[in-house]
């Protein structure tokens, strides 16, 4: 063990953790000390909404704090129910259902539709969960060029026996960019296979009401039958559901492993993000402030000779390259007092090390100036 974390700390790939105070907001107070934070998944700025905190603190009066067991044993409160039934209005699918995180939902998923001698096709960067449960599924795995329907085409065409899945990142977690939804959805269609489709960071960002990647897209249940989306990004809360047909719920029920054989979350949280997902629907002006805060931030970074990825949503990556420079970078950012992590392999692949910006639709405009005035001094460090 010790070999290995010393090798890590030479490869300028050893991770550690900040601690913070008070609520998650652009303006943090890490280890002690303030600092302006671009880095947070709080997309819409919910995460500190007045409301959304006044629902949690009610739930937990009416339900107490813990669920105390699974779903399928005295977990499933009315809370919960009424969720689900929300986000399947929500996302325009017939069900939904509640997982604990999203990294669970993507386990539960894979493994409950497929086995061994299925075949599942994934996108080269999809995220770790994903990639996790298509080795729990035993199921056999290719993985695609990076948002390439031509590449996802050989790859069916090589194929036997089996069911079919598909799996991609609606928009890619460390690049920003959406997958190419409709060309896949067409795909899926003409091979017999289904697609399922991680929506963590579209869902509240994407789509006139915040629907997600489907929504932007305008694909049904029929084009997508399999959508996941995770509430604990731009919804501001915490947990994941699964939304889809009644046959793939049920099955979901029965046979998701991390479903079962799991602790509900506390039915409070459910009330908390029944308020938040209203929020995330009727307050479009968050939508079109991160819009505002993603145009002015691409043209200034793309003047400043910095490299820039091919992204219109509020993760907006700067390429670094190496580790060492990523690394290089952030710390001198966090001298100036912004907070942006190092995005490093194996997160991201070897050689495209990065600054990983998230916006928010709660930074000001003074917040962003103050992050674009760092950007353009950047100091010079070798690859
Ligand atoms: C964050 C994320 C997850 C995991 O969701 P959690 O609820 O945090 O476990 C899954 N997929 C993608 C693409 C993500 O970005």
């Amino acid at each position: 063990m010790h070999k290995n974390l010393n090798q890590r700390r030479r490869d300028d790939l050893y991770r550690t953790r900040r601690t913070i105070d008070g609520p998650q907001q652009p303006e943090l107070l890490v280890d002690g000390r303030p600092m302006l934070s671009f880095c947070s998944n709080d997309y819409l700025g919910l995460a500190n909404h007045p409301e959304v905190i006044r629902a949690l603190q009610q739930g937990a009066g009416r339900y107490g704090v813990g669920s105390g067991s699974a779903h399928l044993i005295s977990g499933h409160s009315h809370a919960h129910e009424e969720l689900e039934e929300a986000l399947a209005v929500f996302t325009g699918r017939p069900r939904a259902l509640l997982f604990s995180t999203g990294y669970m939902a993507n386990l539960g998923v894979v493994s409950a539709l497929l086995g061994r001698g299925d075949q599942l096709f994934e996108d080269r960067l999809n995220h770790a969960s994903l990639v996790d449960a298509g080795v729990l599924s035993r199921a056999r795995m290719k993985r695609y060029q990076h948002a390439d329907a031509s590449s996802l085409e050989r790859q069916l065409k090589a194929v036997g026996e089996g069911r079919r899945l598909i799996v991609t990142d609606g928009v890619f977690s460390m690049d920003g960019d959406l997958a190419p939804l409709p060309g896949l959805a067409r795909l899926a269609a003409q091979n017999n296979a289904w697609l399922m489709v991680d929506d963590a960071h579209g869902l509240g960002v994407l789509g006139e009401t915040g629907g997600g990647c489907t929504s932007h897209f305008g694909l049904s249940e029929k084009e997508v039958p399999i959508l996941m989306g995770t509430l604990g990004k731009a919804l501001g809360t915490f947990g994941a559901f699964v939304a889809g047909s009644e046959v793939l719920i049920e099955t979901l029920i029965q046979q998701a492993r991390p479903y079962v054989y799991t602790t509900a979350t506390p039915p409070a949280l459910a009330e908390a993000t029944l308020v938040s997902l209203q929020i995330a629907r009727e307050e479009s002006w968050r939508r079109e402030r991160l819009q505002k805060l993603i145009a002015r931030f691409r043209e200034q970074v793309a003047g400043f000779g910095l490299s820039l990825m091919a992204s219109e949503t509020p993760i907006q990556p700067i390429v670094a390259g190496s580790a060492g420079r990523a690394l290089a970078w952030s710390r001198h950012l966090e001298a100036q007092g912004i907070l942006v992590s190092a995005i490093r392999p194996p997160t991201v692949p070897e050689g495209s090390a990065r600054l990983r910006i998230t916006l928010s639709a709660s930074h000001s405009d003074d917040q962003l100036e103050r992050l674009l005035e760092v950007l353009a001094e950047l100091p010079e460090v070798g690859e």
